[in-house]
């Protein structure tokens, strides 16, 4: 895993290139990049606390830029947001996604597919169109796939919200993701269709020697168990973090302890090993 994480690490890369009026230059360049298919996707498992099973794997986009290497989101998410190109971007993060993983199984079982979709993603409205599509051509169970929002996503924005209701009534699977992180975590839970909290990596650090994180933890847990949701603790890097969120009651661990986040092939690869 160690080596795997240093060829796939993406690149901590200056910002310059998407800096102020060159937005319609970087426009071009994504728009181009989409066109050739610059965008991968690579995949980190979601392991079960209960018995060590790869239970879901989230989708995290990256560009593979021809001069600077791999780039990860925060060098471009913003810039797609704002012009607009991360619709194209979010279609192909989903149809590769669903490609490759409606064959991965852990123990006999399926393992479900976790894919980020932004505020302008969920108001457009051919997503809908797009996860119908891609939940046909894969012959995917609604349910295998899950669709991360956060919690700002969702304020105010109708459009948004009929989007949710409409994936919620075909049976694909909703998370609250950086869960914590937002002022209205709460109200999310109340008025939205959520199957999982995401509890954010902020927490998860402290897990093993902060008492304030070792609370909101145990009180997240707590509560998201009362509703019958699902919870992941995100980040988890070490075994005293990962010892902890499993006393709490935390369902599910992701983070660099098990797993970087890797290409198809390696993902693979680490589901046929034995990683538990
Ligand atoms: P996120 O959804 O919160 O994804 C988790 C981030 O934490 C990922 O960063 C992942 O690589 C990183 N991570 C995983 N395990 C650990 C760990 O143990 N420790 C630490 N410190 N970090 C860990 P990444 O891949 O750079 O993605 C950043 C953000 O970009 C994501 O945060 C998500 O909000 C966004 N994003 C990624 N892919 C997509 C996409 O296809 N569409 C949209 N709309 N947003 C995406
Ligand atoms: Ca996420
Ligand atoms: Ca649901
Ligand atoms: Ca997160």
């Amino acid at each position: 895993a160690a080596k795997a994480a240093g060829k796939n690490r993406v690149q901590v890369f200056s910002p310059a290139l998407l800096d102020g009026d060159q937005t319609t230059a970087l426009e071009t360049e994504l728009r181009t990049a989409a066109s050739r298919g610059e965008f991968v996707v690579h995949y980190q498992p979601i392991v079960a606390t209960r018995d060590g099973r790869c239970t879901a794997v989230e989708a995290l986009v990256r560009w593979a830029h021809p001069t600077h290497g791999l780039l990860g989101p925060d060098a471009f998410l913003d810039a797609a947001e704002r012009t607009g190109v991360i619709n194209r971007i979010g279609e192909q993060v989903l149809r590769q996604a669903c490609a490759a993983a409606a064959s991965w199984e852990d123990g006999g079982r399926p393992v479900a597919l976790h894919v980020n979709a932004s505020p302008s993603q969920l108001a457009h409205p051919r997503f809908v169109t797009v996860v119908r599509e891609c939940l046909t051509e894969h012959a995917l169970a609604p349910k295998q796939l899950i669709i991360e929002i956060t919690e700002s996503t969702v304020l105010d924005s109708p459009s948004v919200q009929a989007t949710l209701d409409v994936l919620a009534g075909l049976g694909v699977g909703l998370a609250v993701d950086d869960f914590g992180t937002g002022y209205s975590a709460l109200t999310t839970l109340r008025t939205l269709p959520v199957d999982i909290v995401k509890i954010d990596k902020s927490f998860v650090a402290g897990a093993a020697t902060e008492v304030a994180d070792q609370a909101v933890l145990e009180a997240i847990a707590q509560m998201a168990a009362r509703l019958g949701l699902e919870t992941v603790a995100e980040g988890v890097e070490d075994l005293d973090q990962q010892r902890f969120v499993e006393r709490a009651g935390i369902t599910a661990v992701q983070g660099y302890l098990h797993q970087h986040p890797v290409p198809a092939a390696e993902l693979t690869a680490w589901l046929a090993r034995a990683h538990t």
